[in-house]
């Protein structure tokens, strides 16, 4: 049985907040650019998907200096890597180190989902053998839930793992899994024991994605970026040691997971979440479109959108700052942040014109490109971390205590349900 681990208190509870922001600010400048300025190639963009292989180093090497610097894994514990702080110096970091362009949107797995849950499920073996190094980005992971017959229901997922002695042998697939292709471990979710209803027989796993038995082919997606992956599992061999929580518990971890993936984009500080209108604003004004009415109202309006995202972020933190785990308000977030980035996107595509279509060559038709990259991305913000309809379910059932979907097979083993 997994020795079940708490979390622990923060080495210190001082805040000096000018201080801090000082070191935060010292850190960030000169090595990254502030939102609204714009860099020699017209680059005014984040690149959140790990798409490009200089993205993902440059993520690398800025979380390497974040933590050198004693600024990584801020409310962890020293002993695993951490800087021992409290959240309210997450909160101050987030705040602060927003208004600049920081390169590490491929980490925003790896720090926003996985390293949460190493740290609230795992024993400490498993804290001291992995959070040091994703908390300094050597070691990047990623979360393996979804499969080709199962998203929104994702606890109906068929990736088998079966107990052999002091092992795991994992059969499956896994899709959509963004990042796969340059990480070294993932979360894995899969089913240990069919006879029992969907929900019950799930476990979650520790999976090195060295092991030969893993085979990771990314898909092309409409932008032409290769964000994202397909994931096969063929008689992938698990050291028991590598089930993370109990066993037949994986639905419990998965949702904590899911909660901390939809405050992650929602309301967390990364490359997503990112406030875009000031790049917007220095957009129209390059354009010679920031005195148009319509441009202004546009701005405006986002502007206080992306205001009001925050407060919602900023309830959800401090709940979290508080020990509570995030419930239905992250919906909420995610929600939020899922119709900013729809916004964000129209007003782009505005501002724009057809040159958010139709580019050619140089730093001007670069950063168009930058731009509907960003926009032909932004409704996938409504799907990730499970769909716009899904959280309205969730907060329908949860928040409004409307009755739950009906449903024929509940209560039934997973293995007498029928599939696609
Ligand atoms: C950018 C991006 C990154 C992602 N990264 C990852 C990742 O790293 N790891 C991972 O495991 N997955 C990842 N995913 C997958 C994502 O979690 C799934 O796409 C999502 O859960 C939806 O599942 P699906 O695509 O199978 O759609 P489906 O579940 O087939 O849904 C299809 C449509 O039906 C609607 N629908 C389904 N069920 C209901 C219902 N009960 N009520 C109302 N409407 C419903 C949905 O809202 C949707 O419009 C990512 C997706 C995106 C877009």
């Amino acid at each position: 049985m997994n020795e079940a681990s708490t979390i622990e208190p923060a080495e210190t509870d001082e805040v000096d907040e000018a201080a801090f922001v000082a070191r935060i600010e010292a850190f960030h400048e000169g090595r990254c650019r502030r939102r609204g300025d714009v860099d020699s190639d017209g680059d005014s963009s984040d690149h959140p998907d790990g798409t490009d292989p200089d993205g993902v180093a440059a993520a690398r090497r800025y979380q390497t200096a974040l933590a050198d610097a004693g600024l990584a894994g801020l409310s962890y514990p020293s002993k695993y890597g951490g800087a021992g702080l409290t959240q309210r110096h997450q909160e101050i970091f987030t705040r602060t180190a927003a208004i600049w362009h920081r390169p590490d949107g491929p980490l925003s797995i790896s720090h926003g989902m996985c390293l949460p849950m190493l740290n609230q499920y795992g024993t400490h073996d498993q804290k001291m053998a992995h959070m040091a190094d994703a908390i300094s980005g050597r070691i990047v992971w990623c979360q393996m839930f979804s499969e080709p017959g199962a998203g929104s229901d994702v606890a109906g997922l068929s990736t088998r793992a079966v107990r052999d002695g002091d092992e795991w042998i994992l059969d499956g697939q896994k899709v959509w899994t963004s990042g796969a292709h340059y990480c070294d471990f993932g979360l894995v979710v899969a089913r240990t024991d069919p006879t029992m209803p969907k929900h019950q027989g799930l476990s979650m796993f520790i999976v090195d994605l060295r092991n030969p038995g893993v085979e990771v082919r990314p898909l092309v997606q409409i932008s032409g970026a290769r964000g994202f992956n397909e994931v096969f599992f063929d008689e992938v061999r698990i050291p028991a040691t590598n089930l993370l929580g109990e066993v037949n518990q994986g639905w419990n971890l998965a949702v904590s997971m899911l909660m901390f993936e939809r405050v992650s984009i929602g309301a967390g500080g990364g490359a997503f979440n990112a406030k875009r209108n000031p790049d917007l604003i220095q957009l129209a004004q390059d354009l010679e479109r920031s005195k148009e009415p319509v441009v202004r109202q546009a701005l405006a309006d986002l502007y206080i959108r992306e205001e009001i995202k925050d407060y919602v972020a900023q309830r959800i933190r401090s709940a979290v700052a508080a020990g509570r785990v995030p419930g239905p308000e992250g919906s909420i977030a995610k929600l939020t942040g899922a119709l900013v980035a729809r916004r964000t996107r129209d007003a782009a595509m505005a501002i724009l014109g057809t040159a958010g279509q139709a580019f050619g060559d140089g730093p001007a038709a670069e950063r168009a490109r930058r731009w509907s990259e960003f926009c032909i991305s932004a409704a996938g913000v409504s799907i990730a971390g499970g769909t716009d309809e899904v959280q309205r379910n969730i907060i329908g059932e949860r928040v409004l205590g409307l009755p739950k979907e009906p449903d024929p097979h509940r209560g039934a083993a997973w293995q007498d349900v029928p599939r696609n």
